[in-house]
């Protein structure tokens, strides 16, 4: 699931190919995502040009010279590839046709993705973007103390908390910060909240320079994979030695997602 370095890869990589382009013709093929693709979308894009494109949390925001705002969220599997959809999957649900003949398309075959245009800036209830805003220690400290009950990975997973982090990039933060996915955040002390705050831009800002990770769906505009999930230090590692202590990284489920933890360095 592209999390903040995948969708901000994304961003950089789409954003040669559509800035400034006119959006000549969108064929919505199947409007069948998380929330259908409205009806208007189409009439909405065509004969605007493509000012900018920002990112907030996982949102991809394309400003258009109307001050209309293009939402785009990537969900579990969605993709935007410029230039030709990419080989075997043939999920292509809307395909963009810019001034000049560069082409976009959006494939999704899990469906969870979100595709809209909206008159002005979006009603998005994020919390702060750590790559923008960052992470203080002291407001995960307080959130800690707000949300005691429930887990940590939970809450930095909670986007109305920290924008931007999933699953991958929670666990592992955590490793870094020697914490267990599974504990409680009233359980913290104050120099682990810390901590914490710390190693969460830091390891976002290493997935970025890695162009983000690819599991089974992730690419970036052009097509191209990221390399971070050759250095997951825990994730996706059930059974692999600790890169620290080389004790076997434990795998459990937690409210339906994968948690991988080392027992010896984490508490
Ligand atoms: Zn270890």
């Amino acid at each position: 699931m592209p999390e903040l370095p995948e969708v901000e890869t994304v961003r950089r990589t789409l954003l040669p190919h559509v800035r400034g382009r006119r959006i000549a013709r969108v064929e919505v093929h199947d409007r069948r995502l998380r929330e259908p693709v409205p009806e208007s979308f189409a009439s909405r894009l065509e004969g605007h040009r493509v000012v900018g494109v920002r990112r907030r949390g996982k949102f991809l925001l394309a400003d258009l010279d109307d001050g209309g705002v293009w939402l785009v969220h990537l969900g579990m599997s969605g993709r935007l590839c410029v230039g030709t959809p990419l080989p075997g999957t043939p999920h292509v649900h809307v395909q963009i046709l810019f001034e000049g003949g560069e082409k976009l398309y959006f494939q999704d075959p899990r469906r969870f993705g979100v595709m809209r245009v909206e008159a002005g800036e979006p009603e998005l209830a994020l919390g702060p973007d750590p790559l923008v805003e960052g992470v203080d220690g002291e407001m995960l400290w307080a959130l800690t103390r707000r949300c005691g009950r429930q887990r940590i990975k939970t809450l930095l997973m909670d986007q109305r908390r920290i924008a931007g982090l999933g699953n991958i990039y929670a666990n592992e933060a955590l490793f870094r910060a020697r914490i267990r996915p599974g504990r409680r955040a009233g359980r913290l002390r104050r120099a682990e909240a810390m901590a914490l705050a710390a190693v969460i831009g830091e390891t976002l800002e290493e997935a970025l320079a890695a162009g983000g990770s690819s599991l089974l769906d992730y690419r970036d505009a052009d097509g191209r994979e990221g390399g971070f999930q050759r250095r997951f230090r825990v994730y996706d590692r059930a059974g692999l030695p600790c890169v620290t202590c080389a004790t076997p990284i434990r795998h459990q489920v937690t409210a339906g997602r994968s948690s991988y933890y080392c027992p010896t360095c984490q508490r």
